[in-house]
């Protein structure tokens, strides 16, 4: 079968026919039929995060139809159905998935999905049954891929780390696929939103998915002196955002950083501490966040932006996204059969 795999040492995928995967005892195969593209893989890519020294398939947003159940697997599956992958690919038994923080799981020898373990850029994806989750009907695959990392990642920060209510002030940085959907989550919890960007027709976007209120990036702290917001959102993590996050967020407030644009960025000691300024980094979502964040969309209360493209042309996309042609966030279908 078609896989576009990861070589460490090379900045692009290498397109290779390869053998398809059988399940293991507890594992489940899919057939891809969507598979989202995420600015991390460029990053690992251009090795700016270490994450492997082996070859794999790359691709950690994946929705597929279910073609094999290990023996071994409890539990309802039903084949022919849609499923989506929860990429952190949690363990399921040490403290932190027995606790709630499954997507932080760091047991011996688990990788994560399509960024060290075999991912979505392929036509058949074998994963272990814990890590799927059904998807309920009416949701696309494209959608429901891309509901597993650029909707689940906002939902995390803004629900769960940034605490986010109804009557909460948010302020969104960055509107690409990730801070798009960050703007709907937070109008979906019931936020106060205003969100930034330094492209006009991304404000725009953003007025119609919820933003009360939105800001070109270069005018973000003369338009908003003397305002201080609850929870503050960067979803690009340059020091252009990151800076301003920490200078407009309220004493006692919370600055949630999802973006990984600049490896190392500056903290104001001051400010945080005169003002007891949360900062929290933001790690993808937990398996129960992305059972929820299906419902939602479901249920019509988000609707992700999505674009499509050949699963075959995923080097073309990655490079796309690289160089800023992306307007939303890109799901590849496999061809037609
Ligand atoms: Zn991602
Ligand atoms: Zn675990």
């Amino acid at each position: 079968m078609f896989a576009a795999r990861f070589i460490p040492g090379q900045k692009t995928l290498s397109s290779q026919d390869v053998p398809r995967p059988q399940a293991g005892p507890r594992d489940v195969v899919l057939r891809i039929r969507a598979a989202g593209v995420c600015h991390s893989d460029l990053h690992v890519l251009e090795s700016d995060i270490p994450i492997s020294s082996h070859p794999f398939t790359m691709g950690h947003e994946a929705c597929g139809e279910l073609v094999e159940v290990g023996p071994e697997v409890t539990g309802d599956f039903t084949l022919g159905a849609l499923y989506v992958v929860h990429g952190p690919n949690p363990c399921g038994q040490c403290e932190l998935c027995t606790q709630g923080q499954d997507n932080l799981c760091g047991a011996p020898g688990r990788d994560l999905v399509g960024l060290g373990a075999d991912g979505a850029y392929a036509e058949y994806l074998k994963v272990p049954a814990r890590s799927v989750i059904a998807v309920p009907a009416g949701i696309a695959p494209e959608v429901a891929a891309i509901a597993t990392d650029a909707v689940l990642t906002p939902y995390h920060a803004l629900k769960t780390l940034g605490g986010v209510k109804p009557g909460t002030s948010v302020l969104v940085l960055g509107l690409g696929g990730l801070g798009l959907n960050g703007v709907q989550v937070a109008r979906a919890l019931g936020a106060r939103i205003v969100a930034s960007d330094l492209r006009a027709e991304n404000l725009a976007t953003a007025e119609r998915l919820g933003a009360h209120e939105t800001v070109l990036a270069p005018e973000l702290e003369q338009r908003l002196a003397g305002r201080a917001f609850d929870v503050v959102v960067d979803f690009v993590g340059a020091e252009g955002t990151f800076a301003p996050a920490q200078r407009l967020v309220r004493r006692g407030g919370t600055v949630v950083l999802v973006g990984l644009h600049t490896l190392q960025l500056g903290l104001s000691s001051v400010a945080l501490i005169n003002q007891q300024t949360r900062v929290q980094g933001a790690f993808w979502g937990t398996h129960q966040e992305l059972k929820e964040v299906l419902q939602l969309i479901a249920e019509g209360h988000l609707q992700p932006q999505v674009e499509t493209g050949r699963l075959r042309d995923v080097g073309h996309w990655l490079e796309k996204l690289k160089t800023g042609q992306v307007r939303s966030r890109v799901a590849l279908l496999p061809d037609a059969d």
